[in-house]
This record gives C-alpha cells, structure tokens and sequence, in this order.
C-alpha cells in the first residue's frame, strides 16, 4: 500500500503513521525524520535544512524530493510505504506523481486528518511537555514563534496539496479531532474502501 498521510503540524500523523505501519508492514517515510537525523550526523544536506527547519520555514523542494526518490527505491519499500511529511507543496506533489509514474506505480490513497488550528498550539505545548516528562529533548521547532510560522506555511503552501488531490480524485478525509483510537478507526475505514 503506498498512502499518504495530509494535515497540518501537531494533526497525530506520526502517531497515526506508527500505527499504520504496524499494520501493514510497511515503513513511515518522515522527511521530517530523516532531515533531523541529517541535521544531527551533519551531513550537507543536514547544513543546508538546519537554519530553515529551527525557524520554522521549508527546505527546499529540490532537498525533499531527492531524498524521497531514493528512499523509495530501497528494498522495506518494495510493498509500499506510508509518507508523513511529505509532500508539502504543490510541486513536491507533482515531483511524487511523476516519480511512481516513471516507476508504473500509483497512490493506494491519500488521506488528510482534519483539524482545527486552535488545538493545535495546545497540542503541540503538550508534546513538548510530554518529552521533557520523559527526560527527552524537544525539538527545536516545538516552541509557539516557530510553530506559528509552521502553522503559517502550511496554509500558505501545504493546503493546496489537499486540493491537487482531491482535484484528481484520491483525497479521503477523517476527523483528526477525534481520541487516537478513533482516529485509528476512521483511517481503517476509508483505507479498506
Ligand atoms: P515535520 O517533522 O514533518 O514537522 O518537519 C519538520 C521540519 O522539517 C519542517 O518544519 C520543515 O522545515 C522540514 N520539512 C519536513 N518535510 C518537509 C518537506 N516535505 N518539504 C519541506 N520541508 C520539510
């Protein structure tokens, strides 16, 4: 199964992808993940996304989608793969589509976790505390000046992936809103149609 996941920062799609990945023995592609781990061992591209990823604002198109075209090409993708994170602008959409069209392959489904902004601070807040709590660190984008400026470009750039979906008919919706379990529920739901 090759899906998406769609919504905006603190929306549970890592929480959810986790799930899913169990589920269908296939891996989360978090292009969040792999640019924080990049930004940790130092590589060039972990030096060029540091400074744009601690703001808040969006590496670029050019650095995601070379990241995703390899990753997907590597063997625990051969069954599918769940993508968090990515893509996140309008071309990045449009770079994934011809990707697994020059490959012959399709999207199974894409899915967006609808959720208010107003419990999106909240949430995030909580994460934050969640991780202190458990004697981790929280990441440098998880403080309210930059998580604005997320909440901020993903309505500038990210929500009009939802409606290059839904433009070509493989947009699904759930209630992000809803307890995780439910949430968990939902998403089996419009994935098993
Ligand atoms: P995330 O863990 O998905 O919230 O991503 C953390 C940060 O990584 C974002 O705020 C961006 O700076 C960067 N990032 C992750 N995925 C992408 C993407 N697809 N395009 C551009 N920037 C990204």
């Amino acid at each position: 199964m090759r899906l998406i996941l769609l919504g905006p920062p603190g929306a549970g799609k890592g929480t959810q992808s986790a799930r899913l990945e169990q589920k269908y023995g296939i891996p989360q592609l978090s292009t969040g993940d792999m640019l924080r781990a990049a930004v940790k061992a130092g590589t060039p591209v972990g030096l060029k996304a540091k400074a744009v990823m601690e703001s808040g604002g969006l590496v670029s198109d050019e650095i995601v989608i070379g990241i995703i075209a390899d990753r997907i090409d590597e063997a625990d993708c051969a069954k599918g793969f769940i993508l968090d994170g990515f893509p996140r602008t309008v071309a990045q959409a449009e770079a994934l589509t011809a990707l697994l069209k020059q490959k012959g392959r399709g999207l199974d489904a894409v899915v967006e976790l609808l959720v208010d902004d107003g419990i999106l601070l909240a949430r995030i807040e909580g994460r934050a505390r969640d991780t202190v709590a458990a004697g981790g660190t929280v990441r440098a984008d998880d403080n309210p000046e930059a998580f604005k400026k997320r909440l901020a470009q993903y309505h500038e750039q990210t929500a009009p992936v939802s409606g290059y979906y839904k433009s070509i008919g493989e947009l699904r919706t759930v209630d992000g809103m809803a307890p995780i379990d439910e949430v968990t529920k939902q998403l089996d739901a419009v994935l098993a149609k």
